[in-house]
């Protein structure tokens, strides 16, 4: 470890990787972070990740302000996916008292630069759909609240403060503080000492152990907090209705390489996730029926007319249709490979080698299945690990 460094901020959670980008990006380059064990250990692990805007104090008010800004422009300056998530945020009033509290507001909101707006409970049930109004007075809108995921982000700030020169040290335990005769702090931990002109605690439930060290009571109280996981909720499930590109095309990979036809893999994988071995069925049945009559009644009417030149031709036509949508449909597709972990090119490569064997070496499929699948799994996995 390092013998000195102009700021030393103990704690690796989202407050102190924080703290450290935000001196990294100022310049402070000489900056070290020492963590007990290893980031996010501490209460940003569990934290839910809720970025919500609503407070009637100023200054907080900015500093959540602020946190949007950075948190939005993480992931273009880290080149890390921090899960943030801008769908707003509603609170809803049900009582006189919560109506006059949220009427105001909207100034303290005005003044902090805050979005806010205070809507019916008709405009609210626009927004969203399954809220139950009929008791409701108003509800408190702030479109720029939104998710974000609280690992994720800590790392991506740890990643963007080491680019700019700042320093982390793991399982690195803070055990005292000392003044030296300069002035400056030397600080004491498990690995060795270092001393530095300026300590920051962000010690977050263990602020009063550190404080204590320094000889300071630290007026804080660690607080109930809770929050519940639900069984799919099938009012949502429908809401949702469809995966995001990447999620299908994850799901559809996985139905590619296990045995059996593609639709059936992806109706018994999608049905059984959200509703076990019930949903499962349902899906396969679901799925199959329409197009197993569709199909049959083809195969029927096909036996007897398929001489005539019409229905040749237009099975000709049908299929060249249905080619063009599978064409469309990779097209479409190949705009979620933008976030596949492999840059671009290496995608773009074995494509390019799947369409050599099969259309023109004629290698068998399933061959070249396993092949590229295979290369393309583990240069994915070589990726993920480093
Ligand atoms: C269940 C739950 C849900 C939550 N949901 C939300 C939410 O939705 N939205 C929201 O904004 N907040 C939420 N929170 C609160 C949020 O998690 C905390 O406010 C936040 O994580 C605090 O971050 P921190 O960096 O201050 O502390 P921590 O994440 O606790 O980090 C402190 C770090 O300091 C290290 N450390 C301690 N002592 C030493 C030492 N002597 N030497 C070196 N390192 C040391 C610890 O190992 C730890 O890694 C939630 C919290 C919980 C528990």
């Amino acid at each position: 470890m390092q013998k000195h460094a102009r700021v030393v901020v103990v704690g690796g959670g989202c407050v102190g990787a924080g703290i450290l980008y935000g001196l990294a990006r100022r310049g402070w380059s000489d900056v070290a972070l020492l963590e007990r064990t290893q980031l996010t250990a501490g209460s940003t692990w569990h934290a839910a990740g809720l970025v919500p805007s609503y407070t009637r104090n100023f200054n907080v008010g900015r500093m959540i302000a602020k946190t949007i800004e950075i948190y939005e422009g993480l992931e273009a300056d880290t080149s890390q996916n921090v899960g943030w998530h801008k769908c707003g945020q509603l609170r809803l009033a049900n009582s006189r008292e919560r109506l006059d509290e949220f009427t105001s507001y909207m100034s303290v909101a005005e003044a902090q630069g805050t979005r806010a707006e205070l809507l019916s409970p008709g405009e609210a049930r626009k927004l969203w759909p399954l809220l139950a109004h009929e008791k409701m007075l108003a509800a408190l809108y702030n479109p720029d609240d939104g998710h974000i995921a609280p690992a994720d982000v800590t790392q991506a700030m740890a990643k963007g403060a080491r680019d700019r020169g700042a320093k982390i040290y793991l399982e690195t335990e803070v055990k005292g503080f000392e003044r030296t005769a300069s002035g400056e702090w030397k600080i004491t931990t498990n690995r060795g000492d270092i001393t530095c002109e300026h300590v920051v605690c962000a010690t977050g439930n263990y602020a009063r152990q550190t404080g204590a060290m320094l000889g300071l009571e630290i007026p804080a109280i660690p607080i109930i907090h809770q929050y519940w996981i639900t069984e799919a909720i099938p009012e949502l499930v429908e809401r949702k209705q469809w995966l995001t590109q990447e999620e299908f095309i994850e799901d559809w990979a996985v139905a590619q390489i296990m045995p059996g036809p593609n639709v059936v893999n992806l109706s018994l994988m999608i049905g059984g996730r959200h509703f076990g071995v019930p949903g499962a069925l349902a899906a396969l049945a679901g799925l199959l029926v329409v197009p197993l009559v569709l199909v049959l009644a083809l195969a029927v009417l096909h036996a007897r007319f398929a001489d005539d030149p019409g229905v040749a031709g237009a099975l000709r036509g049908m299929t060249a249709v249905c080619a063009g949508m599978i064409g469309a449909a990779g097209l479409r597709l190949a705009g979620a490979l933008k976030k596949n972990t492999m840059p671009l090119s290496w995608c773009a490569g074995i494509c390019a080698a799947g369409f050599v064997l099969v259309a023109l070496l004629k290698y068998p499929l399933v061959w070249v299945l396993f092949g590229l699948g295979g290369l393309g799994c583990i240069l994915t996995w070589r990726r993920l690990k480093t």
